[in-house]
This record gives structure tokens, sequence and C-alpha cells, in this order.
């Protein structure tokens, strides 16, 4: 008889042929087990999404109630579902006053489609830019965005007027021009392998798109949400984005995305045509509910407040180590540099064979390992990281 390894490997179709392959029974809290009793600290987080920790008995119960009452209804949009104009008011409440209207969709991806398309209805522009070593998502539309050369290359052609700028270099900024749209951006880059704005460098593409009439949108897919230690990684810079996309965490960690933009643009989606951006799925009331019971956990668990202690503890012990070239980080949104991607890859294997940890790479630096746990983590939670990494470098 096959094994269910076997059959994930010939039946569910693989984006790589190189997969983790761990199969995971169940998770609670950081860990996650295998059938054969085996734990692992999860230091990904499912790259971001399981920002409260897996299962969560909040997020459970207001799945398990949601489930209860209705799941899907009807289509995005028509009728009045509480679980969605819950959240969209919970979260407008946590956004500078112009982002009033949420538009809930299904994905990141998705997300990043509806925000670059509705920046091209209110401006009537035809060009986008973005930056090189950023991802947007896989979709035609966003994988068009994607700043790599090598991911876009096979599947031209692709969206017309795009260009890629370098994040942090202001002198590149005259290519945003009164033929743009918008400009998609991350207020920290995380697939580039964690890299922060340079001092100044928001405040510079927020005055040129002021200056051209482009829009600005923030993919805040992967740091929103608490990962950075503020609600929103823009809150670091006093930088508001025009569009903010959110995915990931917004779900609590079932599938979730939005684009949020004042009501008054967000209106260009309704008429002429009508259904602007449709979807089936978007805003899905028993995400939703999730989505709301997480963002509840976020507050009542403080747990934005714990999140640089939390940093500190791996930095503490992890900076002098020989292994480690760098430490790149805001907030819970690590990268550890270990110059090499062989270093690497024994370190990522050894956490899946042995070390009892898992980590990964980035899509555009595969040279240093991710640590971006539950922000639930705790600092004793933290510690135990600390030293399954340690001896994952020195065994591996
Ligand atoms: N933007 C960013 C910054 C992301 O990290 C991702 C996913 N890794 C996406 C967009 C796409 O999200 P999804 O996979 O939900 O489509």
């Amino acid at each position: 008889m096959l094994t269910t390894r076997q059959l994930f490997l010939n039946h569910v179709a693989q984006t790589s042929d190189a997969p983790l392959l761990l199969e995971i029974e169940r998770a609670q809290g950081v860990f996650m087990y295998t059938p054969d009793g085996r734990r692992y600290l999860d230091l990904i987080a499912g790259v971001s999404v399981s920002n409260v920790g897996h299962c969560h008995p909040r997020v459970v119960e207001a799945v398990q109630r949601q489930a209860e009452r209705y799941a899907h209804l009807m289509v995005y949009g028509e009728l009045v579902q509480s679980p969605q104009v819950a959240l969209a008011q919970r979260l407008v409440g946590l956004l500078p006053k112009h982002l009033d209207s949420v538009y809930f969709v299904s994905s990141g991806s998705e997300a990043i489609e509806g925000a670059v398309k509705l920046a091209k209805r209110h401006t009537h522009r035809p060009n986008v830019v973005a930056c090189r070593n950023a991802y947007h998502g896989s979709t035609q539309g966003s994988l068009s965005l994607l700043g790599g050369e090598e991911q876009r290359r096979a599947y031209r052609p692709l969206l017309p007027g795009v260009s890629h700028i370098d994040y942090n270099n202001a002198d590149q900024l005259d290519r945003i021009d009164r033929q743009t749209a918008c400009v998609v951006m991350e207020a920290l880059q995380g697939e580039a392998g964690v890299i922060a704005p340079a001092p100044g460098y928001l405040q510079a593409v927020r005055q040129r798109c002021n200056q051209v009439g482009a829009l600005l949108i923030f993919d805040e897919v992967q740091t929103g949400l608490g990962r950075t230690g503020r609600m929103f990684a823009f809150e670091h810079h006093s930088v508001v984005p025009d569009i903010l996309v959110l995915a990931k965490a917004l779900g609590g960690g079932l599938p979730l995305g939005a684009f949020v933009a004042p009501r008054e643009l967000m209106w260009a989606l309704t008429n002429n045509p009508a259904l602007g951006h449709i979807t089936t799925f978007g805003g899905h009331p028993i995400s939703c509910a999730a989505g709301l019971a997480a963002l509840d956990v976020l507050h009542d668990e403080n747990l934005l407040q714990g999140v640089d202690r939390k940093a500190q503890i791996f930095i503490n012990a992890l900076a002098g180590h020989p292994a480690v070239k760098q430490i790149r980080h805001q907030g819970l949104l690590m990268a550890v540099e270990l110059g090499s991607f062989d270093r690497l890859l024994r370190f990522i294997h050894h956490g899946v064979e042995r070390g009892g940890y898992m980590s990964d790479w980035f899509l555009f630096c595969d040279t240093a390992f991710r640590i971006s746990p539950p922000l639930s983590i705790t600092e004793q939670e933290c510690q135990q990281a600390a030293e399954l990494i340690i001896n994952g470098l020195e065994q591996s």
C-alpha cells in the first residue's frame, strides 16, 4: 500500500522537486506534530499567516460558531453578512481615516489584482511601477509585478506597462511619472530577505506619487497584522498608502485577502462597467469570523507589545554565533544570513530530519533563513527556539 507521502507526491500537484515533505497531523500554538509523534517548532507560521498561533481556541470557536450559522451563501457583495461587516469595521478602525472601505477577496494575489485594477480605473493611466526582488503573487497580473526576471520570463507575454525599480534607490523615482497609475511596494521587503526601507525612502516615494498623481499601494500581505511590532509596517514611517493590500494573517489561518481604499475610489468598481471586480469566495464568512477572532486575540493578549522583546531574545542568542553573518529584522520578521546556500540548506534539512524546527529561505534570498514564528510564541519558547537553532547550526 502506498504511504500518504507517496500519494501526496503522486496526486497532489507539486510546486518544486524538493518539498519539505513533513506530514503534519495536528498543530497547536507554535508546534506542529507528525503522525509518529515528532514535534517541530514552527519558525515560519505558514509565511506570516498564523500570527496568533495554530488552533488558537478563540479562533477555533469562532470558526465552529460561524460554520453552524452559515458558510457560503452568495457571491461577494450582494448579501449583508455580519462577519464581513464586523471585520471591515474593525479594520478601518485600525487604519488612517481615509482608508475606510474594505474589498474582501480570497488571497494576496487576488488582492493585488484588485488594487491595481482599482488604480487603473481611478487614474485612467496604463502603467505600474514595482520593485525588484519583490513578490506580489502568482496570478498573471501579480506575476507581472514580481521583481525577478527568472520567474517572469517563462510566462511572457505578461501585463504591459510594468516597470521595475530598485528598492531604496531614490535616484530611480523619476521613473514614476504622469503615465503611472500606481506604485506597488512593500513597507518592509519580505521575500527579498527582510530589507528595510532606507531612512526617508518611503517618504520620497510618497512625495513623488503625490507630485505626478500616481497612487501608492502598500503590499502588507506579509507584514500586516502585527508581524513587525506595529499593526501595519507603514506605521513605522509617517507614510500612508492610497490603497493597502492585506492577506495571510488577515483570516486567522483561513483564506482571506483584502484591499482597502477610500470609499470614493472604491466606487469606481461599481459602475461603468458594474462588477469591476467580482469574486465568489471573497470575504468568506468563516474566514472573516476567524479573522475577527484573531484580531481580538492580538488585542486581548497584547501580542504586539511583546514582538520586539521576543525578537531581541533571538538576536541576543544568535548574533555572536560564528555561522551567523547578519540578522536583518523588523519585529518578528527576521532573516538570519548564513552567507551561502549550501550552508543554509544543511541547516534547513537538519531541522526537518533531526533538529525539531521548521524554517525556510526567501524567494529572492537563498542564503538566509526565516524566523517568523507565531507572534503568540512565549519568551520561554523563543529561548527554546534559539537553542534549537544553535544546535541546528552546530550539527548541520
Ligand atoms: N504579496 C506578498 C508580499 C506576499 O508575501 C505574498 C505571498 N507570499 C503575496 C503577495 C501573495 O499572496 P497569496 O499567496 O495569498 O496569493
